[in-house]
């Protein structure tokens, strides 16, 4: 017998035939012998409705009184499907969010949840009752017990946050999808539904998954290990298993509001070989690493940026042991790019053996741009200079000179509160366990199919589940993750580029300081290789992406500091979009970067940034080309299938 916690939608409550067919469905899964929490939203687009009046009312409504209109739309749900389930003849009771204690933040319309009291549930749950919570909802225990609302979509946090404080086996989250998809199906037609994805890849495709899973959900399922399945509410089929490496223990308090940062990590064993002055056209990242792939040597980041409009850099690094292998390879290719050039332009090849990477990572760094800004002025304050950055959703790492590594490490660990590790060697360097993407041993996982085991996913009869669920268990732990899983497109970004910033300490900790303290999330962050003297000063251009609609504030900010701290112009493209690709078997395997690479260059696409972290690849190019690169890419990495899926958005 399992403890489960089933979330539905507004379009699975949309209705009086779907509310019936909800309660349907829960009372099979009690009758299968387990107890369910069930959370809802509001019914069909109440929430929508309900903001529309609202703002007919007032142009600015406060958001006390918002509070207190949105939480209706979830309280007329549980009643409902509450009363529907009494009707099948199970027992249930409805409880909102306060009547839980399920207490917040007072931080009206985007509270995040403190803690959960768990002793009334369970109390109903021991009486046989199924509880009905009103998902989205919350309260504040200090001030006055005053409702709350978790932000737009915030069911799903609710009920993951639930699954957690109550220690279920796992959490379905139901909806009008099938699961979660290889990526947008109404660009890519070939798109197709995975049975599985680790809670870190998940992450990563925010922005191809988030409207099927509020990233905060995953967050926490992440934190605390709670498995998670998303499927579709109309059909039986199995959905999509989000799954999370053994999270480190950590207290059922402040769930929400956890540490950003849970690890520090550095290796010390990276080269880096940069490639200066390649030409911008389509094919050059692809023959180079093409080539690299060829002599079957692992990549580790990539970065690439366009310098002074009309070359490009390439950086790269690489394992050492293979820098020589690398070195070869880039110096050969650098005379084929030189014949295409101008005769004085010269493509040239510079490596730095003695680098090392320093990473932090935790999913509470999620839309907190001054976690990164942290980052960079820690090392800034111990003079060490950066290198090469790399962000994704959940890591920020920066190359750095390698006799920095211990101070840069140190001060870090000190200033994110990170314990230092009994033996130092092995609990850092083994990056790979740390990225923590691939089980090591099967149970490495908070491990879902043991907990399915008891849960009858067809609600056929307990003997036939028990054996359905084995063999679900060993094919959803024994699977090798794939290098990729997922592909994602972003049109809602725009490149900003600063002009000659000053190569020294502490300049990225300004720029990304300055932004962060205006809440603009900055996502990929490149500098380029090359180096000028103007001044007297040696500088450099960093170029990065934030999201469209911060690019008036941040040209602004920009600006006004540049005469104070020295940079030039401030450039701005807003027709790129953003290709990436996800999956956390990319580690330690060559020629995944190589292969996207090349399905661009065979139609002539150009790239005109590239970024990398451990999981995930994201190129830049033309907005215009933005839909066919991404379909190039996901037929290319094999992820198109025949099946249709159905999805009405
Ligand atoms: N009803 C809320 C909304 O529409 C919460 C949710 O559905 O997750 O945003
Ligand atoms: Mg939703």
């Amino acid at each position: 017998m399992a403890l489960i916690v089933q979330k539905y939608g507004g379009s699975s409550v949309g209705s009086v035939e779907r509310i019936q067919s909800v309660a349907r469905r829960v009372y099979k899964t009690v009758q299968a012998g387990n107890s369910v929490v069930v959370v809802v939203s509001a019914m069909g687009k109440t929430t929508d409705g309900l903001v529309k009046l609202a703002h007919d009312i007032s142009l600015s409504p406060n958001r006390r009184e918002m509070d207190m209109l949105l939480s209706t739309g979830e309280q007329v749900s549980i009643a409902l499907v509450s009363m529907a389930l009494q009707e099948v003849g199970q027992p249930a009771i409805s409880l909102t969010g306060a009547q839980v204690g399920i207490t917040t933040e007072a931080e009206h319309t985007r509270a995040r949840i403190l803690h959960i009291a768990t002793a009334r549930i369970e109390r109903h749950l021991n009486q046989g009752k199924v509880v009905v919570v009103a998902g989205f909802q919350g309260m504040v225990s200090t001030e006055d017990w005053e409702i709350t609302t978790l932000g737009r979509g915030g069911s799903d946090t609710s009920a993951v946050a639930l699954a957690a404080a109550l220690r279920a086996d796992f959490c379905e989250i139901y909806t009008d999808v099938p699961g979660i998809l290889t990526t947008d199906p109404r660009l890519v037609a070939e798109a197709q539904l995975l049975d599985e994805i680790t809670s870190n890849e998940m992450l990563e495709l925010a922005s191809l998954g988030a409207k099927v899973l509020h990233p905060r959900a995953v967050e926490i399922a992440r934190n605390y290990g709670v498995p998670l399945v998303v499927r579709s509410s109309w059909t039986e089929e199995k959905g999509t298993w989000v799954i999370s490496p053994q999270p480190i223990p950590r207290a059922l308090i402040n769930l929400e509001i956890a540490r950003a940062v849970d690890h520090v990590e550095f290796d010390t064993n990276q080269a880096k070989v940069s490639l200066l002055r390649v030409p911008d056209k389509p094919g050059v990242a692809a023959k180079l690493f093409g080539e690299i792939a060829r002599q079957n040597i692992d990549v580790d980041l990539i970065i690439q940026s366009i310098h002074d409009g009309n070359t490009n850099d390439i950086a790269f690094t690489v394992i050492s042991s293979t820098l020589n292998r690398a070195e070869a390879v880039a110096s050969a290719i650098a005379p084929v790019l030189r014949s295409d050039r101008e005769a004085h332009e010269q493509a040239e090849v510079i490596v730095k053996q003695e680098i090392a990477k320093v990473s932090i990572a935790g999913a509470g760094m999620i839309g907190r741009p001054g976690v990164a800004a942290k980052m960079f002025a820690t090392l800034a304050e111990v003079g060490v200079n950066i290198q090469m950055i790399s962000t994704s959703e959940v890591k920020v790492s920066c190359v750095i000179d390698n006799a920095d590594c211990d101070r840069a490490v140190a001060a870090l660990r000190h200033a994110f509160e990170i314990e230092q590790s009994g033996s130092e060697g092995a609990a850092i360097c083994s990056l790979s366990s740390l990225n923590a993407e691939l089980p090591l041993t099967p149970n490495t996982y908070a491990d879902p199919p043991t907990h399915y085991n008891g849960f009858v996913p067809q609600f056929g009869s307990n003997a036939d589940a028990q054996t359905k669920g084995t063999q679900a268990s060993s094919s959803v732990n024994l699977l090798p993750i794939p290098p990729v899983r997922g592909v994602a497109l972003d049109m809602n970004q725009v490149r900003l580029a600063i002009r000659q910033v000053p190569d020294r300490a502490g300049m990225a900790a300004k720029i990304f300081g300055l932004l962060a303290h205006h809440n603009i999330s900055v996502d990929t962050i490149i500098q380029s290789q090359r180096c000028r003297i103007i001044d007297g000063i040696p500088r450099r251009d960093i170029a990065f992406t934030i999201a469209r609609m911060d690019t008036q504030a941040a040209m602004e900010i920009l600006n006004v500091a540049a005469t104070e701290l020295g940079w030039g112009e401030v450039v701005l493209d807003d027709a790129i979009a953003k290709v990436s690709i996800v999956g956390g078997g990319m580690v330690r395997q060559p020629g995944v970067a190589a292969k996207m690479f090349e399905a661009l260059a065979q139609h002539q696409i150009n790239i005109q940034m590239i970024a990398t972290s451990e999981i995930k690849i994201s190129c830049v190019v033309a907005q215009e080309q933005g839909v066919k690169a991404l379909q190039l890419i996901h037929a290319a990495f094999g992820l198109a299938g025949s099946e249709k899926i159905q999805v009405s958005v």
